[in-house]
């Protein structure tokens, strides 16, 4: 008879589940459903960086790189990082290319954050933060951000922020564009969380993966340009939206050379590089002309339009996102009839079954427990536009059906 084994799974395991936004990339498949959840593109990526990434293998770039990233994309991040982002950055001791900006926000945590720790996530969070969190032993406290129900803007209670800060603090994370809200946030907010970070010396993790993905004039201002945050900052960006190549897995961190030969440790032993030739590529995408953003972010745009209107169509009351690529949107309409749905995770599983869309229930991006202590919603669904038009079209229609 074999032993049993004394147990299947590690205790840092047990405070998390598996990813809501990846079941329902799964569950999709197995519907046959449209995919609305899990953000990523289903068209094609820029042709130019397709020639790039043959070439690099062709050439034979297929060899480990330097463990922190290839010189020439340290250098080709810290001069986009220079012109786009206000930051000044030494590519050879302030700049770390990582598999994803997954892996990157990884790193920081588990080179910069001693377990024991508080990391303040502002909620609704990106999931990942979550597992990030215990998974480096640091517990996270919670801010949340509300909905203006007439502008659709999130904001947070100062007050409120003040008291998540304290001698425990180790980080706070942003996201700018925030997923899943689409928040922008403004210089004066982050110029409010400076001021804290400074007080009780609190590191910054901020995630700027949808940094080119803006609408109606809404600025991006990266969190390290301003003043004395720099050197307390991880700034964390990836090719993955910018170029529409989620799959590369080519993402990278800039910091102060002290904190970024933390994370390097933390990425060498866990990952040693991402693929060489896809950094190649990466590179070259870097120097796309002014005109790629400015077409992409405008046929985002149009997505987010058509996404918006067909889901007040459908019976949702979605609220505008500033940014990124993905629409929060209460469904309480649907929540409210006999025998039907409950809550958010049922109607996602309903929707996902009966009418053949994805979407990710809100509560994922929450922390769980009570709602009068957690601010949790669970009445909001998360719609991703990021798809060509068709499959847009297809969902919408699926969902007027549904209704
Ligand atoms: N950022 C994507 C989302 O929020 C998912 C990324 C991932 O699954 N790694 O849907």
């Amino acid at each position: 008879m074999t032993r049993p084994l004394a147990s299947s799974a590690s205790r840092r395991l047990h405070r998390f589940t598996e990813s809501v936004i990846r079941e329902q990339t799964r569950l999709a498949q197995v519907h046959g459903a449209v995919n609305l959840a899990q953000g990523f593109p289903d068209f094609p990526c820029p042709p130019a960086l397709k020639e790039l990434a043959n070439r690099a293998v062709t050439e034979d770039h297929n060899q480990y790189s330097i463990t922190w990233g290839s010189r020439g994309l340290r250098e080709a991040v810290a001069r986009k990082a220079r012109a786009y982002n206000g930051i000044a950055a030494d590519p050879e001791t302030e700049v770390t290319v990582t598999c994803g900006s997954t892996e990157a926000m990884m790193c920081a945590f588990l080179g910069l954050v001693d377990p024991g720790r508080e990391v303040i996530l502002f909620q609704p969070f990106y999931e990942n933060y979550h597992p990030d969190s215990y998974l480096s032993g640091a517990k996270p406290v919670y801010v949340t951000l509300r909905p203006d129900l007439k502008t659709g803007d999130w904001t947070f209670d100062e007050k409120e922020l003040r008291r998540a800060f304290g001698p425990k603090t180790a980080a706070i994370v942003l996201t700018t564009p925030h997923n899943p809200t689409g928040k922008v946030f403004s210089r004066a907010e982050l110029e409010a969380i400076a001021k804290l970070c400074h007080k009780w010396n609190v590191l910054v993790f901020s995630d700027e993966i949808y940094e080119h993905i803006l609408y109606d004039g809404a600025r991006h201002v990266s969190p390290a340009s301003i003043p004395g945050l720099q050197d307390r900052t991880v700034t964390i960006g990836s090719a993955s939206k910018t170029y529409g190549v989620t799959g590369w897995r080519v993402g990278w961190a800039i910091a102060a050379a002290p904190l970024t030969a933390s994370l390097r440790k933390v990425h060498d032993f866990l990952t040693v590089c991402a693929a060489t030739p896809l950094q190649a590529a990466v590179e070259g995408a870097l120097g796309m002309p002014a005109e790629y953003y400015r077409a992409m972010a405008g046929e985002y745009r149009e997505r987010r339009e058509y996404l918006m209107a067909g889901l007040r169509e459908a019976g949702y009351n979605p609220f505008q996102p500033a940014g990124a690529y993905y629409i929060m949107a209460e469904a309480g309409a649907f929540l409210k009839k006999k025998g039907g749905p409950r809550n958010d995770v049922e109607l996602a599983r309903e929707l996902v079954t009966a009418a053949g869309v994805a979407a990710v229930p809100g509560s994922s991006f929450y922390r769980s427990g009570s709602k009068a202590l957690t601010q949790r919603r669970d009445d909001l669904l998360r719609f991703c536009f990021c798809k060509k038009e068709e499959t847009l079209r297809a969902a919408v229609e699926r969902l007027k059906a549904f209704r």
